[in-house]
């Protein structure tokens, strides 16, 4: 080999002899892409990575894959615990709910059938527990019916100016509604 600069066609042109060597009629566009490599050896490389385990970073990990079989355990069973817990207590327990309003059904007639010492919306005929003063729906007033002359008053007022008696809705009666938990008893649902 000459010394000194060489020409790149000619560098180009020395590869292309060398590697024609070993495999022929390689033309210079071969040699100009790199040759794929062989989708099985390349597999088999990936598996190498996968399979052969790196011992070092193992022991490295130790520490975290002890916390790890240490802790995790620990949790799920604390977990686990707390659901059983959860679970066991829930009988027995009483949930309050809000008392809601009751639609009244029309009469035959067409009038409404409210009942007596009961705070009912006259525009949206529902009845409602005896501490709700106005409806919700419009914030209009509610009214009562007196049980005795059947005279109609504000729900807020509690003296009747019919028979004069006084009414404290709602005093002594606290509604207390028990929410069910899942599906009514069978004809439940019917007798509500
Ligand atoms: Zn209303
Ligand atoms: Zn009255």
């Amino acid at each position: 080999m000459a010394p000194g600069p060489r020409r790149h066609g000619q560098t180009r042109q020395s590869q292309a002899s060398e590697a024609g060597a070993s495999r022929p009629r390689l033309t210079p566009y071969d040699l100009a892409v790199p040759a794929p490599v062989d989708p099985w050896t390349a597999f088999l490389q990936w598996l190498q990575t996968i399979i052969i385990p790196d011992w070092n970073g193992l022991i490295q990990l130790l520490p975290l894959l002890l916390i790890v079989g240490v802790v995790g355990p620990g949790l799920s069973l604390i977990a686990l615990y707390w659901v059983f817990v959860q679970v066991t207590n829930r009988r027995g327990k009483v949930s309050v709910a809000d008392p809601e309003p009751v639609v009244v059904a029309q009469l035959a007639d067409g009038s409404y059938d409210y009942p007596a010492n009961a705070p009912y919306c006259p525009t949206h005929h529902l009845v409602y527990p005896a501490t709700a003063r106005e409806c919700p729906i419009n914030s209009e007033e509610l009214v009562v019916r007196c049980p005795i002359d059947s005279s109609v008053r504000v729900a807020s007022q509690q003296l009747c100016r019919t028979c004069g008696t006084r009414y404290q809705l709602g005093a002594a009666i606290s509604p207390v509604v028990v929410r069910r938990r899942g599906a009514p008893p069978a004809g439940g649902a019917a007798v509500a």
